[in-house]
């Protein structure tokens, strides 16, 4: 059943369960208490009217003459008097009259209506029985039902050894044979006990009952409360995956272990839709960026086709198509080279290297370019050693380099420092360029990101993004500082070896 998969059901069903076994055995401990104090109450009073008969039995009250005359001393409660010799088997059964200050002992408006029998010593026959005996079947008392009262008995009852009681029906009761031989047998109703046993126990299940209702209410509630971050997080989950990557869970017990669980899965979902997004952009800024190209490649077709052209016109038509194709190759180069990098499928090498040498020969490389703009390069390059993959590092120097060209004025300066400091091989690329806007510094990593449009060189933006990857998978940083109109600086620091 599906119930049963819940979680909150389960925990239900098994905090019900203990619940019902704890009430249970309570509710049973109490019963069985409050009917032992009960009946314990009832055998006093039994066992109260025995000594009563028994006094009654052998100081039998003397004939009154007149009914003013006093009765004779009342022998003290509880004192049950010397019972005498034995009786002898076959001897008279003796008189039993039961005083009249003992009475009320027996009344029969009493609601336990007491009554007794007495037998005369065994197989003597029946001496007196109370008027309001019940009619009940073990009235015939038989000779076996004689032998088990007198393994029971003793008379007075010592307090260690339990009386043997006797239940028939709604009655209770109890038999002792005297020293003297003669057999008392007292009885009275419980109905009045039973009636409040039957309260108690109506009263005990309907405690037990609200204080189930109440546990399982709170229990439920309880629950509820624990796994409502569950249910949160799976309907963020399905929402998400709809495809509303901005849904977040509502973290409301931030404490708990699924609040935390929920915090991580925020922040995890958070960072997806950054990726997400950066992503999307990513591609359509790629889409962007390879449309101008071929543009171009096409505006220069469609005007050379429209009418005959001549030699040199052909040839400066197929000239622009050149460049359009040289910067889309540059273009397809640098995303195929960073979706490597991202997808971690760059296979770097891992030599030891020179890195003074491998930044000579990319300033060797960019210096026609910075003589063609006026700019003069300055190398101080210290020897330091570092493992990695030259090409991908050389890409790297390149594109710092041709940066500190092409954003520098005419006449300015790139200096080029590359030292070793507690282990790491520290190479800057500083500038007396325009600088880059305290606004923008934080974003020239980004992919596609051009601080100055309008001072743009038709660099892709990408030249920078690649740097960082290809430097983070060295191991390495690389920073920017920048004062506008003063210039820029670029600190890329690897672990020499
Ligand atoms: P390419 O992908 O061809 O390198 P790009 O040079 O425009 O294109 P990046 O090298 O990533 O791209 O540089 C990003 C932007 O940062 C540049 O467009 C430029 O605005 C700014 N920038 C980079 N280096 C400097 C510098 N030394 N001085 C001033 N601005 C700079
Ligand atoms: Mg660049």
């Amino acid at each position: 059943m599906k119930i049963f998969k819940s979680i909150k059901w389960r925990l239900q069903l098994w905090y019900g369960l203990i619940l019902v076994v704890v009430l249970a055995g309570f509710g049973l401990t109490a019963y069985q208490l409050e009917r032992n104090r009960q009946f314990r109450q009832v055998d006093d009073e039994l066992h109260r009217r025995i000594g009563v008969l028994g006094n009654a039995l052998h100081h039998p009250p003397p004939r009154r003459q007149d009914e003013n005359e006093q009765p004779f001393d009342r022998p003290p409660p509880g004192q049950f008097p010397d019972a005498g010799p034995p009786l002898q088997r076959n001897r008279p059964l003796p008189e039993f009259n039961l005083p009249s200050w003992d009475a009320h002992f027996f009344d029969t408006n009493d609601p336990h209506g007491y009554y007794y029998v007495v037998f005369g010593t065994e197989g003597g026959g029946e001496i007196a029985r109370s008027a309001n005996y019940p009619n009940h079947e073990i009235t015939s008392y038989s000779s076996d039902f004689f032998a088990s009262v007198n393994r029971f008995s003793q008379f007075p009852t010592p307090a260690t050894k339990p009386p043997r009681m006797f239940n028939f029906d709604n009655y209770r009761e109890t038999a002792d044979v005297l020293p003297s031989g003669e057999t008392i047998w007292v009885g009275c109703s419980v109905l009045p006990e039973l009636k409040e046993l039957h309260r108690t126990a109506l009263n005990l299940t309907a405690i037990g009952g609200l204080i189930l209702l109440i546990g399982l209410a709170g229990g439920w509630w309880f629950v509820g409360r624990a796994l409502q971050p569950i249910s949160e997080i799976s309907s963020t989950a399905v929402k998400i995956s709809a495809g509303d990557l901005s849904q977040r869970i509502n973290v409301a017990e931030a404490e708990s272990e699924l609040g935390q669980l929920a915090y991580v899965l925020n922040s995890t979902f958070a960072r997806l839709e950054a990726a997400f997004a950066q992503q999307q952009q990513f591609t359509s800024d790629a889409a962007h960026e390879l449309r101008t190209p071929v543009s171009v490649m096409l505006t220069q077709a469609q005007a050379a086709l429209n009418r005959e052209r001549t030699a040199p016109e052909y040839r400066e038509t197929v000239e622009a198509c050149q460049r359009a194709a040289q910067r889309m190759r540059r273009l397809i180069e640098s995303l195929l080279a960073l979706a490597r990098l991202d997808a971690g499928q760059e296979a770097l090498k891992r030599l030891r290297f020179d890195f003074s040498k491998t930044i000579s020969d990319c300033a060797e490389l960019v210096k026609p370019i910075a003589e063609e703009r006026g700019v003069k390069i300055f190398t101080t390059l210290e020897p330091v050693e570092i493992t990695g993959d030259s090409e991908r590092l050389a890409q790297v120097v390149t594109n710092l380099l041709t940066n500190a060209v092409y954003y520098n004025q005419p006449g300015g300066e790139v200096r080029v420092r590359l030292e070793s400091q507690g282990g790491m091989a520290i190479f800057t690329v500083s500038d007396t360029g325009a600088g880059i806007p305290a606004e923008d510094l934080s974003r020239v990593f980004e992919r596609f990101y051009r601080a100055d449009k309008s001072r743009s060189t038709g660099g892709n933006g990408l030249g920078l993004a690649i740097s960082k990857a290809v430097v983070g998978a060295h191991g390495g940083t690389i920073e920017v500082s920048s004062a506008e109109n003063v210039g820029t600086v670029f600190t890329v620091r690897l672990p020499a070896v």
